[in-house]
C-alpha cells in the first residue's frame, strides 16, 4: 500500500511535501525542503522526498514547478528564473471544494502560485492568499483544515472588468505551462516580443516604446506595478527579467498561445536564413 502522497494534477511541490509533513506529523513546511533552482539545483532534503515516492526530479519538476512555464518563455536554464516561489501560495474557493468533494483533500495548484494570475481559469474566482473562512494566510494553512474552512466558503463570482482579461492570461498560463513543444531559446522568444511590440505599434524613436507598453497593459489586466508605481524595469527584457514579468508581455503581445507558437516557429526561420 501507498501511504505517501502522490502529486495530484499540477498540485505544486510544495503542497505535496507538506500533505506529506501533516500525515506524519513532521512540522512545519521549510522552503528549503523543496526549492529548486534551474537548471537543477535542490537540497538532499529534497531527495528524501523523491526516493520515498519515486519520481525524477525530471519528472516533479515538470509536473509540480513552474518550470515548464520557464521553459515556455526560454528562461528554464537561468538559476535566477524562481520555479518553487516562496510567496503567494494561494487558493480558489472553488476548486478546493471541487478537490473536497471529488477526491477528499484540497490542495494548491502550481499556476496559481504565479502572482500576475489574479483568479482562476476554470472558474473565474478571484484567488485568496488568506483563507476567507479562518483568516490564516494560504501558506501557513494546514491542507487537512479546508475540509472545515470550505463548509463556509462564499462560490460566488466577484464581476468586475478586468476579469475576462485576466481569465484569459491565466489560460494563458496554463496552456504554457502544459505545452509539450517547450523549450524556447531566449533570444528568439525576445526577438519575437519585440518584433510583435513593434507590429502593434509601440515605437519610439526606433525602439520600444516601453511605457506605453507597460499603460496599456496596466490597463488591460490592472496592478502591472510596483510599490503603486507601473514597473518599468521591464523595459531591458533580458534573461534576469522575472518569469511573471515575460508571461504578462508574451500575453500582451499574443493573446493566445497558438500566436506565440507561431511567431517563434517565424522566428526560428528568420535565424535560420540569416
Ligand atoms: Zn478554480
Ligand atoms: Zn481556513
Amino acid at each position: 500500500m501507498h501511504l505517501l502522497p502522490s502529486t495530484l494534477p499540477d498540485e505544486y511541490i510544495g503542497s505535496v511535501i507538506r500533505r506529506k509533513k501533516e500525515l506524519f506529523n513532521l512540522g512545519r513546511l521549510s522552503r528549503k525542503e523543496y526549492k529548486i533552482k534551474p537548471p537543477f539545483n535542490y537540497r538532499k532534503t529534497l531527495t528524501c522526498f523523491i526516493r520515498e515516492s519515486n519520481p525524477t526530479l525530471v519528472t516533479l519538476a515538470d509536473t509540480a514547478t513552474l518550470l515548464p512555464l520557464a521553459k515556455s518563455l526560454g528562461l528554464s536554464t537561468n538559476p535566477l528564473t524562481v520555479i518553487t516561489p516562496s510567496d503567494s501560495w494561494r487558493i480558489c474557493r472553488q476548486c478546493i471544494t471541487t478537490d473536497l468533494e471529488t477526491i477528499g483533500v484540497g490542495y494548491i495548484r502550481r499556476h496559481h502560485l504565479l502572482s500576475s494570475i489574479k483568479v482562476c481559469d476554470l472558474h473565474g474566482l478571484s484567488l485568496d492568499e488568506i483563507c476567507p473562512s479562518c483568516n490564516t494566510p494560504i501558506k501557513k494553512h494546514l491542507n487537512s483544515s479546508f475540509h472545515g474552512c470550505a463548509k463556509a466558503f462564499n462560490l460566488n463570482e466577484n464581476e468586475n472588468k478586468l476579469q475576462a482579461a485576466n481569465i484569459k492570461y491565466a489560460k494563458f498560463v496554463r496552456e504554457l505551462l502544459h505545452c509539450k513543444v517547450h523549450n524556447a531559446n531566449f533570444s528568439h522568444v525576445r526577438h519575437a516580443i519585440y518584433n510583435q511590440l513593434r507590429e502593434l505599434g509601440y515605437v519610439l524613436e526606433g525602439d520600444i516604446h516601453w511605457k506605453n507598453v507597460c499603460v496599456d497593459l496596466n490597463n488591460y489586466l490592472g496592478e502591472f506595478t510596483h510599490k503603486n508605481k507601473i514597473d518599468f524595469s521591464i523595459s531591458q527584457l533580458n534573461p534576469i527579467t522575472s518569469l511573471g514579468s515575460i508571461t504578462k508581455i508574451a500575453f500582451f503581445a499574443f493573446r493566445t498561445t497558438d500566436a506565440y507558437w507561431q511567431s517563434i516557429r517565424e522566428t526560428i526561420d528568420d535565424f535560420n536564413h540569416l
